[in-house]
């Protein structure tokens, strides 16, 4: 599943950049395996961000649990923990996240796409409940503080990182985030679902001269008609919208998990045709903002 994660992982001391995004779990839905899957990588949205020493983490689907195995080989974890939304592919990573049984840990779980009263605490207790896991999240030994925002609000996380927000079109909601951090900027916005009268006005908002933009790339065009409704997109209306947007650097994310390799290898290519600087995002990817 890391098979490319030497080479990657090689690209990452080739440049000096301060910001960089490495992709440990790019599937949506449900996570998947087996050897026609090993390519792209069959775990669901986990994605790391470093603002210099700053470590963002965006959503806690399985590829979380390798995330954690790599930060448990050094000291003490300071992360800030932003979820696009609690639906499971998203939080099921959360109790096997290494560092959250550590004593050394810090995080901050972050959340803004509730309403109705709930919390990022309410909705973690919920997960992680009898009868669906045999432990309650007082089991973590880490500190960790979970805070709440509105999707649309700001977020300067320290005075030389900014992170703009947005609320996205997905059933029971979820945040599209903009990470700024050292004249670069960073749009992770998954899971949504475009707009048949024309492009999201929000997203392009969010995006715009963007040097990065992940999107929700779960169907094809051909295919969507059959899931309106079920809050996500398409690899090609994700370029229609970077084109718009002058993007610098569009990243198709949170494939279907039955999307084998075989389809994501075509998907890639016709997405090149449209937009040679486009990349299908695969497990163990890492890029240099
Ligand atoms: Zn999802
Ligand atoms: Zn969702």
């Amino acid at each position: 599943m890391f098979s490319q994660l030497g080479r990657w992982a090689n690209a990452l001391t080739s440049t000096d950049s301060k910001m960089q995004v490495r992709f440990w779990g790019v599937r949506g839905s449900i996570a998947c395996a087996g050897p026609e899957v090993q390519k792209y990588g069959g775990n669901t949205s986990c994605v790391e961000v470093r603002c210099g020493e700053r470590l963002i983490i965006l959503d806690a689907g399985s590829g979380l649990r390798y995330l954690g195995e790599e930060l448990n080989k050094n000291g003490a974890v300071n992360a800030d923990l932003f979820l696009s939304h609690s639906h499971m592919d998203h939080i099921c990573g959360l109790l096997f996240f290494g560092p959250l049984h550590r004593d050394n840990t810090q995080m901050r779980i972050w959340s803004g796409h509730l309403s109705n009263g709930w919390t990022t605490s309410d909705a973690i207790d919920d997960l992680m409940a009898a009868p669906l896991l045999p432990v309650s999240k007082d089991v973590f030994t880490a500190k960790i503080d979970y805070v709440d925002f509105k999707a649309g609000e700001e977020i300067n996380l320290s005075n030389d990182i900014r992170i703009r927000t947005i609320p996205l079109n997905h059933p029971n909601g979820a945040t599209g985030y903009r990470i700024e951090y050292d004249g670069k900027a960073v749009c992770y916005v998954t899971d949504t679902e475009h707009r048949p009268e024309g492009p999201d006005e929000i997203i392009l908002g969010l995006i715009k001269g963007a040097d990065v933009f992940i999107y929700d790339t779960s169907y094809t065009d051909d295919e969507y008609p059959d899931y309106v409704g079920y809050g996500h997109s398409t690899w090609e209306e994700g370029a229609r919208l970077a084109r718009r947007a002058g993007v610098k650097k569009y990243v198709a994310f949170h494939h279907d998990p039955s999307h084998d390799d075989k389809f994501m290898d075509k998907v890639s290519r016709k997405l090149h045709k449209m937009l040679p600087s486009a990349v299908v995002a695969q497990e163990g990817m890492v890029l240099h903002p």
